[in-house]
């Protein structure tokens, strides 16, 4: 019997999970899919396992939250592991603080740390920590493994993490954290077979999915990125505003009495894409849409990964490459054309074939910088911290 790992990544209202047998890279994955619609209407997605079709069904009564939904998972396991036993848990955590600069193990004395660091991510990180515990109370003898959104960031020169604010807010973690570490970190891991000039150099990948952000790699190790304290800041996303400013905020409390969970609410889900076209969040619609909303918010998309290139850039002192991945980055040729269009002054030149194409290497013969369109997989690089981490 060979070993597998589960991966977990618990949103708000869902839980995403992978099984990836041990030592076989992305080829080892035995089944992946998501439990949507916890707390309302849940429903089981499988979306692929080896050797069975995608399926889809509503989860019985009884499977409401993150227990009952790792339980459902857990009930259907022995189908898709085709005899090889479970041996760790790996799970997506949004935030290890300044504290963890790597994956670690988990410990009650590491989850308590864990809880400390709510208030710097309460939107995703009690959802993270209500599957881990969730996963400690149903498989207590399977070790469990904690990976960071932020730790890939936390090699960045201390310059590059810290705002302008009175020391004191500084030393009590108000800090540019920065987010998508383990997507970051997986295009890191496979960018010295594809482009060893860049791997070893400067490189920008744009992670560009529902959430968006980029980040300024330099010999694989991030040196800056466009999210900061919070996953709402930086690029503008599906319905997140990105980069606002601090007098905007104080504008909408002051001006519109708004209150503090109404501005919250306002930036992460009522913004972004969905905000400025009035259509959607979906960047397929927007593409397809008559609206001259939808294209106005099209353009902002591309205007401020534009503008960010250039900032990105200018910390790198130069680039080598551009990497475009997430679900936009590697799907969406037109975004990726007009991104390369606003950066043709950094050098780019478009291979407008290979980019309708899919690439992976879309830039011109000419280009002075590659580009490329790598899928990510965030799951993957869970499975093998875990499977470090536990030696
Ligand atoms: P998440 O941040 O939720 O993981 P994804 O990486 O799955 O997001 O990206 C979701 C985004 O990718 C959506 O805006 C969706 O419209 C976009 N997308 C997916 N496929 C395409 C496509 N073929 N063309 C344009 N956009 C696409």
């Amino acid at each position: 019997m060979s070993d597998a790992i589960l991966v977990l990544n618990a949103g708000s209202s869902s839980l995403k999970f992978s099984i990836f047998e041990v030592g076989r890279g992305a080829d080892g994955l035995l089944a992946r899919g998501q439990i949507e619609g916890i707390g309302t209407a849940p429903r089981f997605v499988l979306r692929g396992a080896r050797g069975g079709a995608a399926e889809e069904q509503p989860l019985p009564a009884g499977a409401r939250d993150h227990e009952g939904a790792l339980r459902f998972v857990l009930d259907q396991c022995p189908r898709w592991l085709e005899g090889h036993r479970i041996v760790a848990a790996g799970h997506r955590v949004v935030h290890g603080g300044v504290k963890y600069a790597a994956p670690v193990a988990v410990t009650p004395a590491v989850l308590a740390e864990l809880e400390q660091l709510v208030p710097l991510a309460p939107l995703h990180q009690p959802h993270n920590l209500a599957a881990i515990n969730a996963a400690v109370g149903a498989m207590p003898f399977v070790p469990q493994v904690a990976c960071f959104d932020t730790a890939f960031h936390r090699a960045q020169p201390e310059v590059a993490q810290r705002f302008g604010l009175p020391r004191r807010f500084t030393d009590e973690g108000v800090r540019r954290y920065g987010f998508h570490g383990l997507s970051y970190e997986y295009v890191a891991s496979v960018l010295p077979d594809i482009d060893p000039r860049a791997a070893a150099g400067r490189t920008v990948v744009a992670h560009l999915g529902n959430g968006a952000s980029m980040c300024a790699m330099l010999g694989g190790r991030s040196v800056a990125t466009t999210m900061s304290f919070t996953p709402a800041d930086g690029l503008v996303m599906g319905t997140r505003v990105g980069s606002l400013g601090p007098g905007a905020v104080l504008y909408l409390m002051q001006r519109h009495g708004m209150s503090a969970s109404e501005v919250e609410h306002l930036i992460y889900h009522e913004s972004g894409l969905l905000g400025v076209s009035g259509v959607s969040s979906d960047m397929r619609e927007l593409l397809t849409s008559a609206d001259p909303h939808a294209a106005e918010a099209v353009e902002l998309f591309v205007y401020r990964i534009g503008r960010e290139l250039g900032s990105l850039a200018a910390a790198l002192g130069g680039i080598d490459a551009l990497v475009f991945t997430a679900g936009i980055g590697e799907n969406a040729p037109a975004v990726r054309a007009k991104v390369c269009r606003a950066a043709a002054w950094l050098g780019v030149e478009l291979d407008e074939t290979a980019n309708d194409a899919g690439g992976p290497r879309i830039s011109g013969t000419g280009s002075g910088v590659s580009v490329w369109v790598l899928p990510t997989n965030e799951e993957l690089m869970i499975a093998n911290h875990t499977r470090h981490a536990l030696g």
